[in-house]
């Protein structure tokens, strides 16, 4: 018989919960081998050649393993406390991101679209792109999940996401208000078609309702619960005009600074 069974590390997790409150909290910390865990990953989850061979060599160098995570990204787990640093540098000038698990808005998680799939109706690499590089690392008050699906297969978890959207043949369907986890919430549909270029405009008009809103540790679905979906609606459309070259400053600002600063301490 295979055993499974594991003892609770309960101060490890009970430290772990405690951080993860915290503002500005970016790393997945340490871990329950000792090590600690670096995630990273590329706009469209689309790994070269050249880029693999690269991670291979820095799991080599710093990390006993890698893990391909749920949201496309591969974990480097195993590293140590002295490692970390020269990891997380190594990760970077290969040209990798490092990616958020913080208050702030997450990497863009998509299918392969139209530019491969049969059934894709729109093309989702350039448009992730595009929402990474305008608004991965934004503050928020918790976590924002987006996600991107070339038809209403919806196999980037669409409707499980805080901002989801899935292509039709004349643009992109929006939902907003989804998550997954102990008790998933499926996100209810804001428009039933947008332009591409209305993406931005509505993921941007989505954060700065929710940032005016949200109480204290509040995820997105129950903002938008306590306040009422037409309500939060409206909040929201009140910005769907203003530019968001604000909230792009502010998200590169935060990107350099989670880059920079010192996720888990100094090292002796
Ligand atoms: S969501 Fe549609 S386009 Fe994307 S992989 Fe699934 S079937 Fe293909």
């Amino acid at each position: 018989m295979m055993d499974t069974s594991a003892e609770l590390d309960v101060e490890l997790r009970k430290a772990t919960v405690e951080r993860k409150k915290k503002p500005g909290h970016r790393c997945l910390g340490k871990q329950r081998d000792g090590g600690f865990a670096l995630i990273v990953g590329v706009p469209t989850a689309c790994f070269t050649a050249q880029q693999l061979h690269s991670l291979a060599d820095i799991v080599e160098r710093y990390a006993s393993v890698s893990h391909l995570s749920t949201a496309q990204s591969i974990i480097l787990l195993g590293i140590s406390r002295q490692n970390y640093y020269p990891a997380r540098q190594a990760v970077l000038e290969a040209g990798f991101q490092i990616r958020s698990v913080g208050h702030d808005v997450y990497h863009a998680k998509c299918c392969p679209g139209a530019d491969f799939s049969p059934f894709g109706l729109q093309r989702t690499f350039s448009l992730v792109t595009y929402l990474e590089d305008t608004f991965r690392c934004l503050p928020m008050p918790v976590k924002i999940k987006i996600s991107v699906s070339g038809c209403a297969n919806c196999c980037a978890n669409t409707r499980l996401s805080d901002f989801g959207i899935h292509a039709t043949s004349k643009g992109w369907r929006v939902y907003i208000g989804g998550k997954m986890g102990l008790a998933p919430v499926v996100a209810q549909m804001i428009s039933l078609s947008i332009s591409t270029d209305e993406v931005p405009k509505y993921l941007a008009a989505m954060l700065r309702a929710y940032r005016e809103q949200a109480q204290p540790n509040e995820r997105l679905f129950k903002t938008i619960d306590r306040l009422g979906f037409e309500t939060f609606k409206s909040e929201m459309e009140q910005y769907l005009d203003q530019p968001y070259d604000d909230l792009a400053a502010e998200a590169k600002q935060a990107r350099l600074a989670m880059e920079q600063g010192e996720a888990i301490g100094p090292v002796e």
